[in-house]
């Protein structure tokens, strides 16, 4: 194990601070994953958006002792020659020229100090499975130490790598990456001994001069590997391996290759795969069917062909191959309780990743973990089960559910409180639901213990009808934006109206992990459910009457003030309260007549302003009346110059700076000078570029979801639905489907003018959308049947399409979709 006083040498970085030796247990590098103090370095990075030199001293608060930083004021004090108390007395510092760098060489250290083989893998897609997979294929002969989920950047490797351990005897570690440059430096912390590309696809084609260059660049990850594995049928790719002097093992269905596939075959639910291996013919069943699977299993099975697997052995594995849940869902559960649904792979690294995210749900105080048996191999029993209640301790879990004989035969290790079960059957034959109220709830189990009956038992009562947020694409979407802002520019997320239909307190507590700068809401009730939530962020309340001025003082929200006489009540209102200040937003008409102080009325404001001292100008804004279109910049530009000089009138005559903004999500691309002091992001959050020159640039957030309750056969000249509307000119198939006006879906989709999709093809509506139901006509398509899925609108079916359609914007279709319309929320 490092020590502090050997990480000086290996990263060339100075000493600052050192006040006595420790241990470095856990590299840190996003100070919200903090777990255990105690053995934790903490690396100070500049990221795009964050600089972690600005959490320096909450995590010396929280008792973090090892610092690596780059600026010396991250320690202010420290250089004090009048003998002033340092800042942090009882901290190590170490100053480096880079955190990244230094973070990479402390891991390349790390991994020279061992000799085992290590898989590494590059490629565009497939990187996760290929690795998950051959960790479950291999594990009975090895003891696998693997990248966690899907962490392979620059960041992701040092830390994968950082897990390696005496015990383990394999590595299997993942690399991606964006840009040119990169992959030299995960090739040092990894340095695989066997390499697998998996494909050369179109993913991060913009870092690169073009695909070949992006192939070679990748092809680094391989440049000390003893083997390297690849398709052949990767034309690119096998060009350039051609040209190195490296070992291979190819791979092919069309050409010769050292395992030639001579045919793959779907049958069922499996594929019948028959290849040639050393002059050899054999079959393989693989338990599944979609040719990115095959793609990925034929990349294991040559690794186990070329490690010498009997075909018996191979089968028995591949038998048992689990899909890999690349995805963890979070939603409303019974009792007012929170659910986490993770069935991703169950081993260590998993549990910790799952668990960051519960102690991030600021929810509910109560958390509870249902977890079954750990499927990991690198440790022993005793050490797994160790670390297990260590990590459920560090993020303060109340409650552990054990399910499993192996965790059930540790318990002693774990905190009293603490219940057992031996199967998953057990359990739900113990399950009372009234034994869970108001928690949040994260349920992990390795995909052989069955727990989707357990989620099915929380649950709350689902019809058909879903609404999934992809968490992922939300943060795309905020860091597109954020990447278009000064650092110093402040950014405000307008999640009103439900989050527009995506669901508050969820997007509010992602954004909140995200550190925007504000929230702001539509009405008092809004933000007080934030707060009741655990939002602690800023909140802004647009519209504000005399009677919730008591809801806003108590829950902190602070109110838009755009009228005198709302002023004038407001600073009646306050005359009776206590507190030092009091934040308020002005809110100036510079155009649109919609709410605000036109320019007449400043000089009063200001005047009144002055009666109470406590009073504070948080921000002065205004609103575009036209920034979705280009044929109205001039209009815009005026409205930006008026505010400019109203707010500076304002400035001037309180006699201090206020926080300016005008920009909307459209005005933020289109203005890119005028983003002020802050920006308030709306719709382009969710996944809609409002000016439509940069729609390629976000990813849909929503897809909402249904099934086909029904499929009939319509017989010329019969009608479908009320009023007789849908008049079958022809003999038709129409599917029914458990979605109508009363969940959101606007009745004048009806009659043909929207349009669902079906297994990836497009549906006419038949008739008139009903309150619970709508038909849609089916005939010539191909492989529905009843229960089927149906998307109503999502990633390809785009709101913005559908919203022309029937004449309307958007954000009315985001945020009509009914609140009985369960929404589950997804990340990777
Ligand atoms: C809703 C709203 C926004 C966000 O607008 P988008 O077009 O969704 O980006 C900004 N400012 C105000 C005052 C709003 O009401």
């Amino acid at each position: 194990m490092l020590t502090f006083s050997e990480l000086a040498p290996i990263t060339e970085g100075v000493v600052m601070q050192f006040v006595q030796e420790q241990t470095v247990h856990h590299l840190l590098t996003d100070s919200r994953k903090i777990t255990q103090p105690s053995g934790t370095l903490f690396f100070a990075i500049k990221g795009a958006f964050n600089d972690g030199h600005d959490y320096v001293s909450a995590l010396y608060a929280r008792g973090v002792r090892q610092f690596v930083v780059e600026r010396e004021d991250a320690i202010p004090g420290v250089k004090d020659e009048d003998g002033l108390e340092m800042s942090f007395p009882e901290a190590n510092f170490l100053k480096v020229e880079n955190s990244l760098d230094a973070l990479q060489q402390i891991a390349q250290y790390h991994r020279e100090q061992f000799f085992l083989p290590v898989i590494g893998i590059t490629g565009s897609n497939g990187k996760t499975i290929v690795k998950e997979w051959l960790a479950q294929l291999l594990s009975p002969d090895e003891k696998v130490v693997k990248s966690p989920r899907s962490y392979n950047s620059q960041i992701g490797v040092p830390l994968s790598v950082w897990q390696i351990a005496r015990t383990h005897t394999l590595g299997i570690f993942e690399a991606g990456i964006s840009q040119t440059g990169e992959m030299e430096k995960l090739q040092k912390i990894i340095r695989p001994t066997i390499g697998i590309f998996t494909n050369v696809g179109p993913a991060h084609d913009e870092g690169f001069e073009n695909r070949e260059q992006k192939t070679a660049e990748k092809l680094r990850l391989f440049s000390d590997a003893d083997i390297l594995f690849y398709n052949a049928e990767e034309k690119t790719l096998d060009k350039l391996v051609k040209q190195l002097k490296i070992k291979t093992f190819t791979w092919s269905m069309q050409g010769p290759a050292d395992l030639q596939i001579l045919a793959a075959i779907p049958s069922g639910d499996k594929t019948l795969v028959s290849y040639q291996f050393q002059e050899e013919d054999y079959r393989l069943e693989i338990p599944f069917t979609d040719p990115a699977s095959v793609q990925n299993a034929l990349h294991c099975l040559a690794v186990l062909a070329w490690r010498g697997l009997s075909p018996e052995v191979m089968q028995q594995r591949f038998d048992k191959l689990q899909p890999v849940a690349m995805r963890l869902e979070m939603k409303e559960a019974i009792h007012n309780c929170y659910l986490i649904d993770d069935t991703y792979n169950n081993d260590l690294a998993g549990l910790s990743t799952a668990l960051d995210l519960l102690v991030n749900q600021k929810r509910h105080q109560q958390k509870t973990v249902i977890l079954s048996d750990l499927l990991e191999s690198g440790l022993t029993e005793e050490m797994l089960y160790s670390e297990v209640a260590a990590a459920l301790n560090n993020r303060q879990v109340n409650r552990l559910i054990g399910i499993g004989k192996v965790i059930s035969r540790n318990k002693e290790k774990f905190r009293a409180g603490t219940e057992f079960y031996e199967t998953t059957a057990d359990f739900l034959a113990h399950f009372k639901a009234d034994q869970f109220h108001n928690e949040t709830i994260l349920v992990k189990g390795a995909r052989v213990f069955g727990f989707e009956k357990i989620v099915g038992l929380f649950g709350k009562k689902v019809h058909g009808t879903v609404l999934e947020v992809n968490l992922d694409a939300l943060v795309h979407n905020l860091n597109f934006y954020r990447a278009k802002l000064q650092p110093e520019t402040r950014i405000m997320v307008m999640v009103k109206a439900f989050a527009y239909g995506s669901g508050s307190y969820e997007i509010a507590n992602l954004l909140q992990f995200h550190r925007v700068d504000y929230l702001a809401v539509a009405y008092a009730d809004e933000g007080v459910s934030l707060r009741e939530n655990g939002i602690s962020l800023p909140i802004m309340v647009m519209n504000t009457a005399p009677d919730n001025f008591v809801q806003l003082l108590r829950y902190h929200l602070e109110p838009e003030i755009y009228s005198l006489s709302q002023l004038r009540s407001f600073l009646e209102f306050i005359q009776t309260e206590k507190s030092a200040q009091f934040h308020i937003h002005l809110k100036l008409d510079t155009g649109m007549h919609r709410l605000g102080f036109v320019e007449e009325e400043l000089a009063t404001v200001c005047d009144l302003l002055k009666t109470d001292e406590r009073v504070k100008i948080a921000s002065v804004f205004s609103h575009l009346a036209g920034a979705d279109e280009a044929i109205y910049n001039d209009f815009s530009q005026q409205q930006i110059a008026l505010f400019r000089q109203m707010a500076l009138q304002i400035e001037t005559n309180v006699g201090y700076p206020v926080i300016k903004h005008i920009l909307n999500s459209a005005g933020i691309v289109r203005f890119p000078e005028h983003h002020l002091d802050m920006v308030r992001l709306g719709i382009g959050l969710y996944g809609v570029e409002a000016t439509g020159t940069e729609q390629s640039a976000l990813q849909t957030v929503g897809t909402l979801k249904t099934t086909i309750s029904q499929i009939k056969e319509v017989q010329k000249g019969d009608t479908v639905g009320y009023s007789r509307k849908g008049v079958a000119e022809t003999d038709l198939r129409t599917a029914t489907l458990a979605i109508g006006y009363a969940d959101g879906y606007d009745r004048r989709f009806g009659n043909g003018t929207g349009e669902v999709l079906i297994k990836g093809q497009r549906a006419p509506l038949i008739g008139n959308v009903c309150m619970d139901m709508c038909m849609v006509n089916i005939s010539g398509l191909k492989d529905i049947e009843e229960g089927d899925e149906v998307t109503v609108f999502g990633p390809e079916l785009s709101i913005t399409e559908l919203a022309k359609r029937i004449g309307t914007i958007p954000y009315e279709l985001l945020t009509n979709v009914s609140p009985r319309v369960k929404r589950v929320f997804y990340a990777e």
